[in-house]
């Protein structure tokens, strides 16, 4: 069996546009959504994903503002910007980009978020919403984009076993909670596992749905998979290329080649869940402003 290939880019693809034809609908009526990002120091990755985010906001038609500090800005000067984006009312979502450097305690910026702007859902309050199932939660990104792969590319998790690797707070974690939700993209059955797992293939081997977010390349491989799974494959790492003009090529956390051979759907990397990130940031920032309309 040769696996379908899940297209990221093309889902996220739909996704904006929708996104961007309520921007249009909203803008006749004077409101237009703002999302502000803000970048710490100069870790080049960071700008990457920074920058992408801005662009994807200004295609949408939404209002887009990145602030940058330098990386020698202390905790109490963030903690100033955060203020000033949580009193601005053209401001609807904002997002510090993470990592912080270390100097600054990345939980403290975090919680002083706007609990009704922290549109990446890292902040308590929104983590406890999406535990209980409160509908208002702005759900981690990453994770909210992979239930949309699976509801928009057909695939049942009712009473489906989801084995997803990874406990993060970024991923695993708020992974879980979504797929334990009734209702569409919801009511699966959940085992987390993490590098204190026994026996780790023997899990992996009985999901219907394999979601792997490690950050190892390559690491689930073909004998850690039942015929017939869908895998996600989270993961993004750079492995040296002496073949590539940057000296490296993406890889995800799956051996995508192998693993292909005996599943039913996989998502590529690059071209998966990456681009679903920013697309369900732009969802949860229009989220932001319909829900503040309503306070
Ligand atoms: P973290 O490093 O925070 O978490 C990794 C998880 O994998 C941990 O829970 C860890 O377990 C687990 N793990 C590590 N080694 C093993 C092992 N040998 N066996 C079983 N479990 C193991 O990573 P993130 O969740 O932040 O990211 C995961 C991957 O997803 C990375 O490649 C990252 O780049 C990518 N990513 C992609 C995004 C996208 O937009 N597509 C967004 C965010 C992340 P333990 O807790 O026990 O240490």
């Amino acid at each position: 069996m040769t696996a379908r290939v899940l297209d990221g880019t093309a889902i996220a693809r739909a996704i904006r546009a929708e996104v961007a034809t309520e921007v249009a609908r909203l803008a006749s009526s004077g409101r237009k959504p703002g999302l502000a990002a803000v970048l710490v120091g100069e870790d080049p990755a960071s700008a990457v994903y920074v920058r992408s985010k801005g662009k994807a906001c200004e295609e949408a038609g939404m209002h887009s503002v990145t602030l940058r500090l330098p990386a020698a800005a202390t905790e109490a000067e963030l903690l100033e910007t955060v203020d000033r984006l949580n009193a601005d009312p053209q401001i609807h979502g904002i997002l510090v980009q993470l990592p912080l450097p270390k100097h600054i305690n990345s939980e403290k910026v975090l919680r002083r978020i706007d609990p009704a702007k922290d549109v990446d859902g890292f902040h308590p309050l929104n983590v406890g919403k999406l535990v209980v199932g409160d509908k208002t939660a702005f759900r981690p990104a990453t994770p909210y984009g992979v239930q949309q792969m699976l509801i928009r590319s057909g695939v049942e998790t009712k009473g489906a076993h989801a084995v997803i690797v990874g406990r993060s707070n970024i991923v695993g974690r708020p992974m879980a909670n979504l797929l334990i939700q009734q209702g569409p993209g919801g009511d699966a059955t959940v085992t987390v596992c993490h590098s204190r797992t026994r026996d780790l293939p023997s899990v992996t081997r009985s999901a219907d749905i394999l979601i792997a977010a490690i950050g190892k390349p390559e690491f689930v491989t073909a004998d850690m998979v039942r015929p017939g799974v869908v895998v996600i494959d989270v993961g993004i790492n750079r492995v040296d290329d002496a073949s590539r003009p940057k000296g490296y090529r993406l890889v995800g956390d799956v051996a995508y080649g192998p693993v292909s051979e005996i599943a039913a759907a996989i998502t590529p990397v690059p071209g998966g869940v990456g681009p679903m990130t920013i697309a369900m940031l732009l969802q949860n920032t229009l989220q932001a402003m319909q829900q503040a309309a309503l306070d």
